[in-house]
């Protein structure tokens, strides 16, 4: 039984009075736009009853304090680029939340290394305007030039620079948090270090909009690097492409990128660009990496030493790279797989760095035996892999069964890596179930329970992550 109620148009009114009759939206035009992300699966798309624009916490406050009277969800939403289906709303209706209005960048002080920001804020238009006062904002997902800084940190976002950086997590000082019961409060501070209570700030990043909603961050910057080199070295095998990710760290080589992508993935890329791609004829494989010097020579002898590790490892041919061209081909993946074969599922699976060589071979038998063709690109540096599964050799209707099989046999194979599930994408409704599967009870009892803690009634995001009953 649903144990939630409609949106009536008697809330629609009390909607309308928080936050301004044309924020708004029920009809269906309006909505349509929110009835899903970016991920694949026709059976998550669904309607929200309305979608609210507030304009700042005090709203988001009042919205959650009424959605809990009415007993209504309520389904947190930035730019909407997420793969899991977190934005969207279930089988149990409510409203959307929709960050979109509260989109300012408050401050930015370049002497003590911050910025303020709301989170409609688009990552790309924060990275620019830190760029702007010679600063850098290290969080780069792939999708930066549409999605929102909320959405991020909600996610727990990776990306090309994890590897030196860290994820959105590390990126982060403090959060003003609108909690499920509508209370305005923040988490964290600026501070280098702190041994003072649980660091509450780090559940609520990660935890896909059911714990809080994050109406406010304070983000640490560094400076910019000065001089950055890209570099894009080409291998004979997947094999010793992927001997780079131990060799360059057991060198003391520290580098800001590197990511792979196998020689089925240049050629598809290749194709989708129309243009031709260094060694996609001679099956190629390729490692980006990028280099940042605190000056020019120390950034050469960086590009020596990282020239010499990949002869080692059996490059083919290591160039210095256009960024701008290198960075395209790696970006435009996921339109270009789409492109050339429809694709039945996302995978996010994160291994340690070590153990992504064995989780590839590892997965190839079971594309073999389960005649299931994918491909995937690297966040190599962090053992993160996206793995395309293709839908060739089998129609939309046998789609489920197939991927479910394999995907209980790989989740089984990441684990006993020491993988989980996602790297940076998250669980939302696609990867709930696995994540009950193979979730230590204990664990996840404990996050039921905190859970319970934060939402007693249940309101924010239900059914996300796992299911309470
Ligand atoms: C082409 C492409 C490339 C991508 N590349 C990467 C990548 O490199 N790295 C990576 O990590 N991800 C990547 N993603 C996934 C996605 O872009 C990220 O998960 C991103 O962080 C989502 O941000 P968003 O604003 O779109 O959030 P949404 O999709 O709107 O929401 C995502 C989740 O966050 C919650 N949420 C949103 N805003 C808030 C808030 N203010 N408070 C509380 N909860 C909130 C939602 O409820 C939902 O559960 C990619 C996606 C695409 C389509």
């Amino acid at each position: 039984m649903n144990k939630y109620h409609q949106v009536t148009p008697a809330v629609l009114t009390a909607l309308q009075a928080i936050v301004g009759e044309k924020y708004v939206y029920t009809d269906r035009d309006k909505c349509i736009p929110y009835e899903c992300d970016e991920g694949v699966g026709k059976e998550y798309i669904h309607m929200p009853e309305a979608v609210v624009l507030p304009a700042d916490a005090a709203q988001t406050a009042a919205i959650m304090r009424l959605a809990n009277r009415e007993r209504i969800p309520v389904v947190p939403r930035g730019a909407g680029t997420g793969l899991e289906f977190g934005a969207v709303v279930n089988e149990f209706g409510g409203i959307i939340l929709s960050t979109e209005r509260m989109n300012r960048i408050v401050e930015i002080d370049a002497e003590r290394l911050y910025m303020v920001v709301e989170p409609g804020v688009v990552t790309a238009v924060l990275q620019e305007e830190a760029e702007k006062q010679g600063l850098l904002y290290a969080g780069d997902p792939c999708s930066g030039d549409s999605c929102c800084i909320g959405g991020n940190a909600a996610t727990n976002a990776g990306g090309n620079r994890a590897v030196r950086y860290g994820t959105t997590r590390d990126q982060i000082y403090s959060i003003e948090v609108v909690t499920p019961t509508g209370e305005i409060t923040t988490f964290g501070s600026r501070l280098k270090k702190v041994s003072t209570g649980y660091p509450l700030e780090k559940i609520i990043i990660g935890s896909e909009g059911t714990l809080g909603i994050i109406t406010k961050l304070t983000l640490r910057l560094v400076p910019l690097p000065q001089h950055t080199a890209h570099i894009l070295a080409v291998f004979p095998s997947v094999d010793t492409a992927l001997s780079l990710v131990t060799a360059l760290p057991k060198e003391g080589i520290e580098v800001t990128c590197l990511e792979f992508m196998d020689h089925e993935v240049i050629r598809v890329v290749g194709q989708y660009l129309d243009e031709k791609q260094p060694y996609a004829d001679q099956n190629g494989n390729y490692m980006i990496i990028q280099l940042d010097g605190k000056s020019e020579a120390d950034l050469d002898d960086g590009c020596i030493a990282v020239d010499e590790v990949c002869r080692q490892c059996g490059a083919m041919e290591v160039f210095a790279a256009d960024a701008a061209k290198v960075w395209k081909v790696r970006k435009v993946f996921t339109e270009a797989s789409a492109a050339e074969c429809p694709v039945a599922a996302m995978e996010d699976f994160v291994v340690p760095p070590d153990q992504l060589k064995e989780l590839l071979d590892q997965l190839q038998a079971v594309g073999r035996t389960q005649h299931i063709s994918f491909r995937g690109v690297s966040h190599a540096g962090d053992g993160n892999l996206h793995l395309d599964v293709l839908r060739r050799g089998f129609t939309e209707e046998e789609s489920q069964e197939k991927v479910e099989a394999f995907e209980d046999t790989a989740y089984r194979i990441v684990y006993s890596l020491g993988g989980r599930i996602s790297g940076e994408h998250g669980i939302g409704q696609k990867r709930k179930k696995w994540l009950a599967r193979y979730t230590d009870p204990v664990a996840l009892q404990l996050m039921k329970a905190v859970k319970k803690a934060f939402d007693p009634n249940g309101i924010l995001n239900p059914g996300k992550l796992f299911d309470m009953e």
